[in-house]
């Protein structure tokens, strides 16, 4: 499973948007898990194998993708992610600095085909990325 495998075995094996995703269930409450934040557009909710001290994931209630997300239409809510992710980073005191990471298709490493946008922060991140 995505939870068992490492991100990149579960993001080799996931295929795209076949539904539903892990999220779905996240977002209609059928499996356990840590809200940080919702409000009727948008989830935030604590990584299951956090990458730092800090991981939170932000996503939109519409299920998406990253590319599916190209419509004028959707500007507000892209931008929407990228904001509630900048003031969860503000509210978790990663005042420091911190990483917003979006893993796009196989070879960006996306195991859950949903969009979301990490936030991973606490520690000094590297450069570049794995
Ligand atoms: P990605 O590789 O960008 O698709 O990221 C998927 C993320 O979802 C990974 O960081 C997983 O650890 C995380 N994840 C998978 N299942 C759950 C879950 N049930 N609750 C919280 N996070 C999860």
């Amino acid at each position: 499973s995505v939870v068992m495998a490492s991100e990149k075995e579960a993001a080799l094996a996931a295929i795209p948007f076949d539904s539903p995703t892990i999220f779905d269930k996240i977002i209609s409450r059928e499996i356990p898990h840590h809200v940080v934040y919702e409000d009727d557009k948008v989830l935030e909710f604590r990584d299951i194998r956090p990458q730092g001290p800090i991981h939170i994931l932000v996503i939109p209630k519409v299920k998406d993708g990253l590319t599916g997300l190209s419509k004028e239409s959707h500007i507000d809510i892209l931008g929407r992610l990228l904001i509630v992710a900048k003031l969860v980073a503000k509210q978790e005191g990663l005042d420091d600095g911190f990483r917003i990471v979006i893993n796009d298709g196989p070879q960006g490493c996306q195991a859950v085909y949903h969009i979301h946008v990490h936030v991973i922060g606490g520690r000094q991140m590297n450069w570049p990325p794995g």
